[in-house]
C-alpha cells in the first residue's frame, strides 16, 4: 500500500475497519494534522468548557451571527501542510481531509467556496477552496472576488477595515449556503463572505474551514 499524500510504502494492519477506508495515508502524514476539539462553538478556537471565544463575542456585537465549522488546528504542521497544499499546488493532500470534510456534510446545501480573485486563480491556477468544498457535496460559484492586496500583505488594521471584497454572481436554489475556506485567521473573509450572500437574501448561511489559528494575539480585536 502507497501513501496517497507522500506516496511511500507502508504496512496497513488488518482491521474490519480498514477494509472500509478508501483513502489510505501513513501515520507520518495522519500525525501532521491536530483535529480541533470542542472549543468555541461558534468557530472552533480552543477555550475552555466550550464557551465562545472573544472574537466571536465581538463579531457578535456587530451584529455578524456565522457559524463556522473548522476543522484542524493551525498550529506548525498544519501551516506547513497548508503552504505545500496551497502555494505548491499537492492538490493530492486534499484526501488526507477528505473524511473530516465529508462528515460536515447536510441535506439540501449547496457549498461555496471563497472565490480567488481572477488576478489570483491566473498565478495560483486552482481555488485551494474550491476542491475542499466539492469534497463535502454540491459546490456552485455563487461570489466573485475583486482584486484586493494580499491578506499577507495588509497590516492588521487595514486588514480590518478594507472594502468588502465580495459580490454575488447568481444564487442557487437551496435551502441553505456553506461557506467552504482554507483558514480562519481573523474571521474578516468568512463574515464579509457571509454579510453578502445575506444581504442579497439569502438566510441560512454557515461555513467549513479546514484550519483554525489558535495564537490570540493574531487575532484582530475589534
Ligand atoms: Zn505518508
Ligand atoms: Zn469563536
Amino acid at each position: 500500500m502507497n501513501c496517497l499524500v507522500c506516496r511511500k510504502p507502508f504496512a496497513v494492519p488488518w482491521s474490519p475497519a480498514t477494509l472500509l477506508k478508501r483513502d489510505w495515508v501513513c501515520t507520518d502524514c495522519e500525525r501532521m494534522l491536530t483535529p480541533l476539539k470542542a472549543g468555541c462553538p461558534r468557530c472552533g478556537h480552543p477555550t475552555a468548557d466550550g464557551v465562545t471565544c472573544s472574537d466571536c463575542v465581538r463579531w457578535l456585537a456587530l451584529g455578524l451571527d456565522l457559524t463556522v465549522h473548522s476543522l484542524y488546528a493551525y498550529d506548525e504542521s498544519g501551516a506547513n501542510w497548508l503552504h505545500r497544499y496551497k502555494f505548491g499546488g499537492d492538490v493530492a493532500l486534499a484526501h488526507q481531509v477528505q473524511e473530516m470534510l465529508r462528515q460536515t456534510r447536510e441535506p439540501r446545501v449547496m457549498y461555496v467556496p471563497i472565490p480567488l480573485s481572477e488576478e489570483r486563480l491566473r498565478t495560483r491556477r486552482f481555488n485551494q477552496a474550491e476542491v475542499l468544498a466539492k469534497m463535502i457535496g454540491p459546490t456552485k460559484q455563487v461570489l466573485v472576488k475583486s482584486e484586493v492586496s494580499s491578506q499577507r500583505e495588509l497590516g492588521k488594521e487595514e486588514r480590518r477595515h478594507r472594502a468588502n471584497p465580495f459580490t454575488v454572481h447568481t444564487l442557487p436554489h437551496c435551502d441553505k449556503i456553506v461557506l467552504v475556506d482554507d483558514v480562519y485567521t481573523t474571521g474578516t473573509t468568512l463574515h464579509q463572505a457571509a454579510l453578502t450572500l445575506r444581504r442579497a437574501g439569502v438566510e441560512q448561511v454557515s461555513a467549513v474551514c479546514l484550519f483554525r489559528t489558535l495564537n490570540k494575539s493574531k487575532m484582530c480585536p475589534i
